[in-house]
């Protein structure tokens, strides 16, 4: 059994747990183990034959118990009891943005609603506003809600697709006779979400490669098996199709299943245009003759660009820059230096500044900013102005530990308050080397005031960095409805670095805001907003992101020394 499923498991036992009103702590315990082994960075099924499962974060005697059981019978006892009792379609509509469990289980007990679509004929009926504490405005909201989660259902977040891709693609490249593998399509192209996933193979010989795809762990149906492509679903419900083609003609193929659609009609008007044709199967000149290319780049030679990194392919104007010479020098996850936003446990960190600080080291950083919560925003035990000085002790402590290999910064993610003044005095902010302010609460506020509240943060002269600028969930939540050129105007205008936050489930700011912030000469910072060890691990897609949004290296602040960013926020004060 693989972590996610194992994780997915915990998630909806909390969640049914949730909606019958049990004790908080008793649902935290399966929320947190479920995160925990979802982000573990090591396969679930060797921590418990190596009788480690209770060196797990958030794991005791209990979940220990429930884990092997698992392992054992494929089963858990408790998860099919709980099941039983709460019918499958009320514990989907917690997918719902803005239906927690309490509501829930009022559409359940006191209408009988058991599936997303009775709730929403329900709700077109108006029959949820005459329930306890709803209203016509909160019966509207449900409606809104149920639109959104069918906008953003059949699609993959990237951090789901991209490390299984790897692993599937890590066991073809095994195979006897493969020469090239590579994921194709908007995985290739980092998309924050991905439909299909598309894999290729060059390989002179398909079927053992097609043999050993359709036996992989992660098959759970075969929807198709042909000579050159295979398709399947996994346990997860996503479809991968496996193509499998002939090595001289590796360039073509990968050029064309990357796209996007919208580039390769463009590429191929191009081609048309000096003579060529451009398809999936072969690049051709008039006379019909084929020009073979091993590579990407000799597609795009042949055309007379340069190769177009997949990230940029999207026809938003990359031809062109391409044609003039002007395509972007893209930042590379090794021009990062530092990570500017982590946490420990001093605030809702699983992990202690010593422990986060060796594995922002071990990840090739040379600096990093820790970042805990302030004391408005409810998680357990944010910083208060005494103990953000007790804290600075230690953080020096760890500095002399770490005998100059790494340097530790002292920072914070400070709340901003409804009103947009910030949770903790200036004098306290001022004592810090850089200062990450973040709004968590209140994202439903209107345009006009949210914008405002975004604002009043950006324009503190304290504040260096805006954490995940919109708030956005991907797949949960929608960002603030703010005015981001507003936004972009102020923090170009008063030098204030915008954050794109590279969890994979916030990955904000998005693509083409990363775009037009550098437009408007706004700075950026890529942090990994890590809660624990392994948490550094996401940069790569914070880093995609970037690269979406035309970023250089020079546009992003963690890229410069230690030294230039103490500098530059200096100066800003
Ligand atoms: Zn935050
Ligand atoms: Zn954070």
């Amino acid at each position: 059994m693989k972590n996610q499923e194992v994780a997915g498991i915990f998630a909806q036992m909390a969640d049914i747990l949730a909606i019958q009103g049990e004790n908080y702590h008793r649902i935290m315990a399966y929320r947190r183990a479920a995160e925990n082994i979802a982000t573990l960075g090591r396969p679930i099924e060797e921590v418990w034959q190596a009788g480690e499962l209770e060196t797990i974060p958030g794991i005791g005697k209990t979940l220990a118990a429930k884990i092997d059981e698992l392992m054992r019978t494929g089963r858990l006892g408790a998860y099919e009891k709980l099941k039983a009792q709460v019918p499958a379609g009320v514990v989907e509509m917690l997918q719902i943005p803005d239906v927690g469990p309490k509501r829930a289980a009022l559409f359940w007990k006191e209408l009988g609603i058991t599936t997303i679509e009775a709730l929403e004929q329900a709700a077109r009926e108006g029959r949820l506003r005459t329930l306890p504490g709803m209203g016509a405005k909160s019966e509207e909201k449900v409606l809104a809600g149920i639109e959104a989660l069918r906008r953003r259902t059949g699609r993959t977040p990237l951090g789901v697709a991209w490390p299984l891709a790897q692993a599937m693609l890590d066991a073809l490249r095994q195979v006897p006779g493969v020469v090239q593998a590579a994921p194709a399509g908007s995985l290739r192209r980092m998309r924050e979400t991905v439909g299909d996933l598309d894999l290729l193979v060059a390989a002179k010989d398909p079927e053992p490669v097609m043999a050993c795809f359709r036996a992989l762990p992660q098959v759970a149906k075969v929807l198709l098996s042909g000579p050159t492509k295979t398709s399947i679903r996994t346990h997860e419900g996503l479809q991968v199709d496996l193509r499998v083609l002939e090595p001289a003609r590796w360039g073509t193929a990968l050029q064309y299943f990357t796209g996007s659609q919208a580039h390769n009609i463009h590429l191929r008007a191009l081609a048309l245009d000096r003579g060529l044709s451009l398809s999936e199967y072969a690049l051709k000149r008039e006379d019909g003759s084929e020009i073979l290319c091993a590579t990407e780049e000799e597609v795009y030679t042949a055309l007379g660009l340069p190769l177009i990194p997949p990230e940029l392919r999207e026809d938003r104007g990359e031809i062109e820059a391409a044609l003039k010479g002007r395509l972007p020098d893209l930042i590379e996850l090794k021009d990062l230096k530092g990570d500017l936003h982590f946490h420990t446990t001093w605030s809702d960190g699983h992990h202690s500044l010593l422990e986060m600080a060796q594995a922002a080291r071990a990840c090739g950083l040379k600096y990093a900013l820790v970042t805990d919560h302030s004391h408005s925003l409810g998680v357990a035990r944010g910083l208060t102005v005494e103990r953000l000085r007790e804290q600075r002790a230690e953080i020096e402590e760890v500095n002399r530990k770490m005998g100059g290999t790494f340097r530790l910064l002292a920072g914070i993610e400070v709340e901003v308050r409804a009103d947009g003044t910030l949770d903790l005095p200036d004098e306290a902010l001022a004592e810090l080397d850089l200062v990450v302010a973040a709004v968590h609460s209140g994202l439903r506020q209107g345009r006009e005031q949210v914008t405002a509240r975004m604002l009043a943060a950006i324009r503190n002269p304290h504040v260096d960095i805006i954490a995940h600028p919109t708030g956005r969930l991907l797949g949960e939540r929608e960002g603030a409805d703010l005015d981001m050129e507003a936004i972009f105007r102020a923090a170009a205008e008063t030098g204030t670095a915008l954050e794109i936050n590279a969890h994979p489930k916030r990955l904000d700011l998005r693509d083409v805001h990363v775009r037009r912030a550098i437009e408007l000469g706004v700075k950026l910072a890529i942090n990994s907003d890590a809660h624990g060890v392994n948490g550094f691990g996401v940069l790569p897609f914070g880093v995609a992101t970037a690269r979406r949004g035309w970023a250089t290296a020079e546009d992003v602040i963690n890229t410069w020394s230690v030294k230039k960013v103490l500098v530059w926020a200096t100066g800003r004060r």
